[in-house]
């Protein structure tokens, strides 16, 4: 990345600059380009979500799923969306693309609902600018309208850090959300920097444990406590947890054991197409 490449050219000295000025050009040429292409992608249907099962660790069933974007580009191939959602943030597509991560995903569930399958919560993923923009709540309450679907059957995901920034606006925002019974949760719980304090004052309904917690918490025992702590939290304040990055089948026992309500993962599922999360809950509902 461009730090790195500064770093070296920095610490080689005066005849590696121009080489390292050259790489690093071409990494801005091919950011640039990118940020070209985003303008036409959503017009080009470029974008398609894939849907992360998500199951209650007591029974097993898959109770949700995680709307996650991918951008199929036409000539790089998939992209993924840690490399063109900071720039959809800072250009403003954010805002179109969001409403059309929200509006597909709640038009896809309500397709299920209406296949006969028992409801599923489907969880969409919020940048700040989203939850900062005027028209966000008429847009939330269009697309529960248009889509039919059940406001209780959709959950929006916050980072810390976005809560973190004008609390007291983003606390009107996530009361009206509430208020229209939708759900809401803390995503990457624990790497960001939050007060805990804010915990009371917002409707949340779920912390989400971060990966980075999950991966060795059977091995490591300041993961271990850190999810249990997490666990405690949760509880204490009545509200769910559910474990991200859940790879193996020692992280579902810790999990178990230690009275996490849910679960995502690897081991439970991957991202799938939308036809192929069909596929996979007719299955589960015929056995
Ligand atoms: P996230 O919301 O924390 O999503 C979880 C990420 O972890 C997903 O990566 C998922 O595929 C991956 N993952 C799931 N299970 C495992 C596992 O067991 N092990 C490992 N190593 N990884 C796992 P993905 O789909 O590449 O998304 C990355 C991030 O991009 C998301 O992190 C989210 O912050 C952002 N993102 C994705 N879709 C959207 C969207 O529609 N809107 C916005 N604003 N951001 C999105
Ligand atoms: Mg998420
Ligand atoms: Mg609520
Ligand atoms: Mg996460």
């Amino acid at each position: 990345n461009a730090d790195a490449a500064m770093y070296r050219a920095k610490s080689s000295g005066r005849n590696n600059y121009q080489f390292y000025e050259k790489e690093m050009n071409a990494m801005t040429g091919q950011r640039l380009a990118l940020e070209h292409d985003l303008w036409s992608a959503l017009e080009n249907n470029e974008f398609f979500l894939n849907y992360q099962p998500q199951i209650d660790l007591e029974s097993g069933r898959i109770i949700g799923v995680e709307a996650l974007i991918r951008w199929l580009h036409p000539k790089r191939g998939l992209i993924s969306p840690m490399d063109f959602i900071p720039l959809a943030e800072h250009n403003g597509l954010i805002i179109p693309i969001g409403n059309w991560v929200l509006q597909t995903a709640c038009r896809q569930i309500k397709e299920l609902h209406h296949s006969g399958l028992p409801p599923l919560r489907v969880a969409v993923n919020l940048s700040a600018r989203q939850l900062g923009e005027k028209n966000f709540i008429p847009m939330v309450r269009e697309t529960l309208h248009l889509t039919g679907i059940d406001p209780s059957c959709l959950e929006l995901e916050l980072t810390e850090s976005m809560v973190m920034q004008n609390v007291e606006d983003v606390i009107d925002v996530l009361n009206a959300l509430n208020d229209m019974q939708i759900q809401l949760s803390l995503d990457d719980f624990g790497t960001g920097f939050s007060s805990l304090a804010y915990l009371k004052r917002f409707p949340i309904d779920r912390l989400k444990i971060d990966q980075s917690f999950i991966f060795n918490c059977d091995s490591d025992p300041d993961d271990a406590i850190i999810s249990q702590t997490i666990i405690a939290l949760a509880h204490g304040l009545k509200i769910k947890v559910i474990a991200e990055g859940v790879e193996r089948s020692e992280h579902m026992d810790f999990l178990k054991k230690n009275g996490c309500d849910e679960g995502q993962g690897y081991f439970i599922g991957r991202p799938l197409a939308f036809e192929d999360l069909r596929s996979l809950l007719y299955q589960r509902h015929l056995h």
